[in-house]
């Protein structure tokens, strides 16, 4: 289920906690958003949602993996650059620089 509301976190542009995906509603068509969200919702129905969002929470690692996961498919879709997507990486609290979140995703698009 697909929530349009401003009851974002301003830290970041959309929100899954499955069966909910929160996106702002200036953010609704934005197609490529919604498919780093569904990224996320598929890794939660396949983990669990508790164990999923713990391992989101707590694991920098699991949190990072999972974001360059979400940013690889935005890439894909041709709606942000690689460039944008490591700027955005290094805003998930792990201490990253912009040239490690860069090899990250270089090397998982492989
Ligand atoms: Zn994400």
């Amino acid at each position: 289920m697909i929530i349009s509301s401003k009851l974002i976190l301003a830290r970041v542009d959309a929100l899954t906690v499955l069966p909910f995906v929160l996106i702002p509603p200036e953010a609704r068509g934005n197609s490529a958003l919604l498919l780093h969200e569904i990224v996320h919702s598929r890794e939660q129905r396949n983990c669990g949602v508790l164990p999923w969002l713990l391992l989101y929470a707590i694991s920098a690692r699991f949190r990072m993996a999972a974001e360059v996961r979400g940013y690889l498919v935005q890439i894909a879709a041709g709606s942000i650059s690689l460039e944008r997507a490591a700027t955005l990486l290094m805003q998930y609290g792990v201490d990253i620089t912009y040239e490690q979140a860069g090899c990250l995703l270089v090397s998982a698009r492989g």
